[in-house]
């Protein structure tokens, strides 16, 4: 079956994943141009994928032969979605979670299993606490989030 790929951030931080948005599979990096299903290491799973020259990715190996990676490529696409709007919006955290499910329409991520993700994400770029007047004036003129 052909897919539909795409590389989005991993869950590890810096990290990229190509995923399959036809067959629901993603794919860790592994060398120049070549991943590796996310299966492999827990259910042996040989099957990746090689960018050609052209960009095109071609599959290699195997069919996968284990469930779908359908809730875990939600779960990054949900996470990439709300990181942009975390460090630009000063709501809470679920209000933008709520917002974002409902228009990717995603049902298969709870707010339970990200929350810790995203509250990680919010604390990473925060900036340090005014000290002073001209401070609080620099930091509103740094993050516009500061500015509502
Ligand atoms: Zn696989």
């Amino acid at each position: 079956m052909d897919g539909d790929y795409e590389k989005i951030p991993g869950r590890k931080k810096g990290t990229t994943v190509l995923v399959d948005l036809h067959n629901w599979v993603y794919y860790h990096k592994n060398g120049h141009g070549r991943y590796r299903c996310y299966s492999y290491v827990l259910e042996g799973c040989s099957a990746g994928i090689v960018e050609d020259d052209d960009g095109i990715f071609v599959p290699t190996g195997p069919p996968h032969h284990h469930a779908n990676h359908k809730r875990e490529i939600h779960h990054m696409m949900l996470v990439q979605a709300i990181r942009v709007r975390l460090h630009n919006e000063p709501r809470s955290i679920k209000e933008i979670y709520d917002e974002e499910v409902e228009r990717m329409n995603i049902r298969d991520v709870t707010f339970a299993t990200i929350r810790s993700t995203l509250q990680r994400e919010r604390r990473s770029r925060q900036p340090p606490n005014p000290l002073s007047v001209i401070d609080a004036d620099n930091l509103i003129n740094e993050f516009p989030m500061y500015s509502f």
